[in-house]
Formats: structure tokens, sequence, C-alpha cells
């Protein structure tokens, strides 16, 4: 029979929280040095239930460390145009220090025009393509908010990607290749699986760090899983029952993995923390030329 292990459950919550009260004092600080404030606003296009959840927490975060935030509402018929000419006169205006545009956009609209019309030094979800484009230099600018509060989940749990097989399963803009070129960074020696893979399960059980991003409840079993593997939830799903899972078969890996993000409480909180921690980094970026953010 195969030994059981002790899996550590990494608590993204908890290692966003503590990021958040370290933010909440550079906040602080900050408007006292400069006498302003970060300022973000957040762009949503249309009325997407879920988007106007995901925006209300952000600028909520947002407002309850101290940023100013603005949600600014436009209505589902907006024009490329329109929409291009909003974002560029956001980007224009010195007192506004972030910008993110809601994905996705209603279907009648292209990101990218949108997307390239945002100020990259604004650009705190980090998907305009100077900032995906910096992440190849490997001295990257605004980075991501998921990848980047990935790697920053790693680092708390003083998980050293170098050396060691990572599998990245999703290979979308905004979270499989920003990781794999990340993990790459970090000197894993990186795969990248998506929907046509062939026997994905065989690249799973050959993994030494799983960062599941395809967005499928529960598929990745305990029996795909290397023992001792390092796995990463990003999916948010709904089962069958209605309840929010991730990606991989949380309860099953358990005894199997060395480590496991939950999902709730993995890196969903950690992805919002990063999109506070990039506001932060944009205004300083802005006002000094560099940013102070270590992390
Ligand atoms: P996406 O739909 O843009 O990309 C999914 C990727 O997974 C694609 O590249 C696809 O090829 C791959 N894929 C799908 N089914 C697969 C399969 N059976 N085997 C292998 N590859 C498969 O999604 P996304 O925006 O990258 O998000 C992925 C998941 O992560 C979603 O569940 C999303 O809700 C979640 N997400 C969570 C956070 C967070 O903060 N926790 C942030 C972003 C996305």
């Amino acid at each position: 029979m195969a030994e059981r292990t002790e899996t550590l459950v990494l608590d993204g919550k908890k290692v966003a929280e503590s990021f958040l009260v370290c933010l909440k004092s550079k906040i602080s600080q900050l408007k006292e040095t400069t006498g302003r404030s970060p300022k973000l606003v957040v762009v949503l296009v249309g009325e997407d239930p879920a988007s106007q959840v995901y925006v209300r927490n952000k600028t909520k975060k947002a407002q309850e460390l101290g940023l100013d935030s603005e949600l600014l509402v436009l209505p589902t018929k907006t024009s490329q145009l329109e929409l291009i000419n909003k974002v560029q006169a956001l980007s224009a205006d010195q007192s506004i220090t972030g910008i993110l545009v809601q994905m996705p956009l209603p279907k009648h609209l292209d990101p990218d025009p949108v997307l390239l019309s945002i100020d990259p030094l604004k650009d705190v979800d980090g998907l305009h393509p100077f900032n995906l484009g910096m992440i190849l230099t490997g001295k990257p600018c605004l980075v991501p908010c998921t990848p980047y509060g990935i790697m920053q989940l790693l680092k708390a749990y003083r998980i050293d990607p170098a050396g060691k097989r990572a599998l990245v399963i999703g290979r979308s803009r905004l979270v499989g290749k920003p990781i794999a070129e990340l993990l790459l960074n970090a000197d894993a020696t990186v795969t990248i699986a998506h929907s046509k893979t062939q026997n994905l399960q065989g690249l799973c059980r050959e993994a030494d760090i799983l960062v599941a991003a395809a967005g499928q409840p529960e598929f990745i079993k305990a029996d795909w899983i290397k023992a001792g593997a390092i796995l990463i939830d990003v999916g948010i799903n709904r089962n069958l029952e209605g309840k929010l899972v991730g990606d991989i078969d949380f309860a099953g890996c358990l005894g199997k993995a060395a480590a496991i993000s939950p999902v709730p409480g993995g890196i969903g909180p950690l992805t919002v923390a990063h999109l506070m921690i990039n506001t932060v980094k944009a205004f300083e970026l802005q006002c000094f030329g560099e940013s102070s953010i270590t992390l």
C-alpha cells in the first residue's frame, strides 16, 4: 500500500491578508509623502452577473485599503470606438493611476485594441502586450494578478521551483501562459498542457509542481498526480451539487500531495490582493519611476 503523506494546505487567504496589512500601511505612507492617493478605475461593459460581483469586490477591497476607486459601468451596446476613446481618456487623466477593464467583454467587442489603449504603467491587470512581453525579459513590470499571486504563494511557503518539473494545464493569456513563463524564470522545467494535449495523465504523473487552470470541475484525480507533488488549483467551477470547486479533486489528493491550494480560499484571494499590490506599484512607477514593492 502507498505511504500516506501529510499534505500541507496552502492558505492563500491567510497569505493574502498578511500582504494586505503591509500594503495598507504603505498606502498611508505614500499619501503622506506625495499628498496624493493611488486611484483605481474599474471599467465594466454590460451586465454580466459574475463580472458585476467581481468588479464590486475589487472596488470594495480597494476602498478598505484606503485607495481611491471608481466603478465605471458602460452599456452593453457600447461600440469598439467608444470604449477605446473612454479608455484612452482614462489613460490620459493624471489623477487616475490604475485602470482595469473587466473581461470578458460583450461578444461584439475585441479586447485587444482595448487593452492596447491602456497606458502600460496604469495596466494593473498586467494584460497590456507591453507588460506580458516584459515577463519574457525576466524583469517584469506589472504582472497579471493570478500568476503573480501564485508565485508569491510559493515564495511564502518557501517552495522553490528551481530544478522542478512544472506542468501548467491551460494556455490562456490571463493565467496559463504567464504562469508558465514565471515558473521558467524561476528555473523550473515547464510543460504547458491544453485541451488538445495527448496523454495529460502521463504528464501530470511527472510533475513536481502542477498548476491547474483549465476550468474543469475536479477533473484531476489523485491517481494522476505524483506522490509528493505541489498542487496549485486555479480553477473556479460549480460541481453538479452547485458547490464551488477547483480543477483538482482536493479531498482525493490529501494524503498524496505534499501541498495543495484549496478552492475557495487559495488562489482567489491572492488574485485580488495582487490587483491591489499592482495598483500601488503602478502609482509608485508613475510618481517615482520605480516601485519600492519587492514582493
Ligand atoms: P480559459 O477558458 O481562457 O482557458 C482554459 C484553458 O484550459 C485553455 O487553454 C484550454 O485549452 C485548457 N483546457 C480546457 N479543458 C482542458 C482539459 N480537459 N485538459 C487540458 N486543458 C484544458 O480560462 P482561464 O481564464 O485561464 O481560467 C481558467 C480557470 O481558472 C477558470 O476556472 C477560471 O474561472 C479560473 N480563474 C481563477 C482565478 C482566480 O483568481 N482563482 C483567476 C482567473 C481564472
